[in-house]
């Protein structure tokens, strides 16, 4: 009832606008996505229960792989990785459920894309002995470590469960193939080179009886409706994250309102962002945390998205070196995660987060946060410039300052001379004044002598 209607509306003969076509694009990849999350997580626990039933019906190998392939192959063009079919020339017919069986190879297909970079190749190659069909499904990607080999077919196990990861799922795809593969008789092996590649090696038993041709399945059936959509699911595991970049979206927009970097490595949210906040920021786009980091130190955004886990580096690491820099530290970072305990907040709070959304999140959640956000970085500007303001009248103060006790000890030198002099003058005039007198005195102005002295 969610992808229904979606599909509905897409395929609608209205002409829909290209960002409510693209928003729900967006909401049919991630239903899908959630839809192949609860089918896988449901197998599971049938598969536990001893409750999952398997239809068996014969199935002829090399056209069922076939087939299947076929429905992933243009996800590989689109990642330009090459395929390669070796079926072997004998038919391979095995006892299987055909949807089991389809799943089991899409899961591995799927990781073959995920993990095989562009430019890679994948092969799948089929060939028996007298008991066994031997299907193997080899990539040239990023290889698996050693140590972590035994645990792949562990539930939720994956080999990178960093927060830098590059890659999305849950760690229950392999369980299932392994469950599902020996449920079927079978089993499943892994060789694995780091930098080289993965083989991944299913081996069911063949059947021993001879089969009349319209009593042997040779592909996956279309089904209904409801199987096609569940289908879709399966192959959305395949889906890149890591999409090529369009064009101009790491770049400055125009403009002076303010500025928001998202960063965040799933092109679906950033979309999702895009269309939620393009009418009241420009908005600059990163998609790992080094491009994130980057970009915020070119363009100093006033507002910055940055989600928790990112491939490169990630989001803790990036609020940590922005935080820790003068010139950056006023940028407001709202921390995106998906994850709600304590210990993530405060880890988070302690590199200096400003703010949290944490996913799921609504359109007026993040609308309101980044307003508040963006009221107390405007606050604190304003607050930093009346500073500077006030400093530089500090500093004025204190240069008049400086020249007022100047020109107060100059006066004061004055006023000490004055008084100098008047100490001085006054002996000095009471002596003049009584060798004046002195001088008219009758027994002086007879004695030449004195008087030339008086003079
Ligand atoms: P996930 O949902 O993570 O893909 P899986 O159970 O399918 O879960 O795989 C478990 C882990 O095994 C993956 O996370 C990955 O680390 C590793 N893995 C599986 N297939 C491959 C492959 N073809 N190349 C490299 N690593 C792989």
């Amino acid at each position: 009832m969610i992808l229904a209607p979606i599909q509905d509306l897409l395929q609608s003969p209205l002409k829909l606008d290209d960002k409510i076509a693209s928003l729900l694009m967006t909401a049919r990849d991630n239903s899908l996505r959630l839809l192949k999350l609860v089918n896988d997580i449901l197998e599971v626990i049938k598969l536990e229960e001893g409750k999952s039933n398997l239809a068996l019906v014969y199935i002829e190998m090399n056209a069922f792989i076939a087939g299947t392939i076929n429905s992933m192959v243009h996800m590989m063009e689109s990642r330009n990785i090459r395929l390669v079919k070796e079926l072997d020339d004998e038919p391979l017919i095995i006892q299987a459920d055909t949807y089991a069986m389809e799943r089991i190879f899409l899961n591995l297909l799927s990781n073959a894309i995920k993990f095989t970079p562009e430019g890679g190749s994948i092969t799948v190659r089929s060939s028996s002995n007298i008991k066994e069909a031997i299907i193997e499904v080899i990539d040239t990607g990023i290889g698996i470590n050693q140590q972590d080999l035994p645990l792949i077919f562990d539930r939720f196990h994956q080999a990178d469960g960093s927060s830098t990861r590059k890659y999305q799922g849950t760690g229950l795809g392999l369980a299932l193939v392994k469950d599902l593969t020996e449920k079927m008789g079978g089993n499943i092996s892994v060789y694995s080179k780091p930098g080289i590649g993965t083989t991944m090696r299913v081996v069911f038993p063949l059947s021993r009886e001879k089969h009349a041709e319209e009593e042997i399945q040779q592909m996956p059936t279309e089904g209904d409706l409801l199987e096609v959509i569940h289908r879709s699911a399966e192959h959305s595991a395949a889906l890149p994250i890591d999409t090529p970049f369009e064009k101009g979206e790491a770049d400055l927009p125009p403009g002076d309102g303010p500025l928001l970097l998202v960063v965040d490595d799933e092109p679906d949210m950033r979309q999702y962002l895009v269309s939620t906040l393009g009418d009241d920021y420009r908005i600059v786009q990163a998609r790992n945390g080094k491009q994130g980091l980057e970009l915020a130190r070119k363009y100093l955004p006033e507002l910055m998205i940055l989600d928790f886990m990112l491939p490169e580096m990630d989001g803790l690491e990036v609020c940590k070196l922005l935080k820790e820099n003068q010139g950056t530290r006023q940028i407001k970072i709202m921390l995106l995660t998906a994850r709600t305990d304590e210990e993530t907040k405060i880890t988070a709070l302690a590199n200096g987060a400003d703010d949290f959304l944490t996913k799921p999140f609504s359109k007026v959640e993040v609308q309101s946060r980044l307003h508040n956000l963006l009221q107390t970085f405007n606050l604190e500007r304003n607050l930093t410039k009346q500073n500077q303001e006030l400093d530089k009248a500090l500093n004025e103060l204190k240069q008049t300052q400086v020249r007022l006790i100047q020109s107060e000890k100059l006066n004061s030198l004055g006023t000490l001379t004055a008084g100098l002099m008047h100490e001085i003058n006054n002996p000095l005039n009471f002596t003049l004044t009584a060798l004046k007198v002195a001088q008219r005195d009758p027994s002086i102005q007879g004695d030449e002598e004195l008087q030339d002295l008086f003079n």
